[in-house]
């Protein structure tokens, strides 16, 4: 399968431009589409899942026309929003029996069977009869998964799904994306760089609505090899390095303030050269852009 974006502009009524003219193809396999708070991604990703209109441009999945066609697409289409919305008093095992019978499956065995599936593939059958208010946020993700891969969709895009989780709860919930992606498309959007270089072997990097990069997480690192040198500072020098030199950006190792350089050559002996990682690939392009 392939999805298609082409051109896509998006304006809200306010005058915020959130799309420009934004274009990117979407093979099988994890995707991750990655950009800072703000950047256009769940914007494109209400586009996507036919929720939301855009001024100009199209979307297309194989011969599908996304804007147009759009309960074709929500047959296909597995969803799982940045914001939820409330969570009901109604048990977990409820609320998905209920969204399964939305998504036309015939049977209620067939739907009880699929949803009890569900409930240990996202490791919450043991509190199947607890009311959603009451599940933690882990718990609370788990289940919007849960509600995304029900009708075995092609196509699922979760928007933003490890914020808010604890890092067992991130590796839990990442495995799980990671299995069930292989032959479908999956579109994790994120501005966790982490998250990224985990899961997907192709990814883009947006900001301010405009694609940066896209490509493997691989090809881009190596496209920055050779050219990002490192050096550990002090706190006090961190000023007098941003006026000197090209810095991709700061982190701290214990404490201690790590600058990281972009130079087509050795800036002096005291730096190191670095195998780039895809934190120098996002800071450089979202820093090169503002
Ligand atoms: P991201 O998901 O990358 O953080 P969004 O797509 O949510 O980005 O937002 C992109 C831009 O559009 C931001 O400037 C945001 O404030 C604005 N925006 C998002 N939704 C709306 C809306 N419904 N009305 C007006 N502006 C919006
Ligand atoms: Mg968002």
């Amino acid at each position: 399968m392939q999805l298609s974006i082409q051109n896509i502009s998006k304006t809200y009524p306010n005058g915020v431009q959130a799309l420009k003219n934004l274009s990117l193809t979407i093979e099988n396999g994890m995707f991750g589409l990655l950009g800072p708070n703000g950047a256009g991604k769940s914007t494109l990703m209400k586009t996507i899942a036919t929720l939301q209109s855009v001024d100009e441009g199209q979307v297309r999945l194989d011969d599908i026309n996304v804007l147009k066609q759009k309960a074709e697409i929500r047959k296909l289409l597995g969803y799982l929003p940045q914001e939820f919305g409330v969570y009901p008093r109604v048990t977990a095992e409820e609320m998905l029996l209920h969204y399964t019978a939305l998504k036309g499956v015939q049977g209620k065995s067939t739907r009880s069977q699929i949803v009890n599936e569900l409930l240990v593939q996202v490791n919450l059958y043991d509190v199947r009869k607890k009311k959603l208010s009451s599940f933690s946020g882990g718990m609370k993700r788990r289940f919007g998964i849960a509600q995304a891969f029900i009708g075995n969709p092609k196509l699922i895009i979760v928007d933003e799904p490890t914020a808010g989780l604890d890092p067992a709860e991130r590796v839990r919930f990442n495995n799980l994306l990671s299995e069930i992606s292989e032959h479908i498309i999956v579109i994790l959007s994120t501005h966790i760089v982490d998250d990224v270089s985990e899961l997907c072997k192709q990814m883009a990097i947006i900001n301010q609505g405009e694609l940066l990069l896209t490509g493997s997480p691989t090809a881009l690192k190596n496209s920055m090899a050779g050219k990002v040198w490192t050096k550990s500072i002090t706190k006090e020098g961190m000023k007098e390095y941003e006026e000197r030199y090209q810095v991709i950006y700061t982190r701290l190792e214990e404490s201690t303030p790590i600058v990281h350089v972009y130079s087509d050559e050795r800036p002096d002996d005291s730096f190191e050269l670095k195998k780039p990682d895809l934190q120098d690939v996002y800071f450089h392009q979202v820093k090169m852009e503002n």
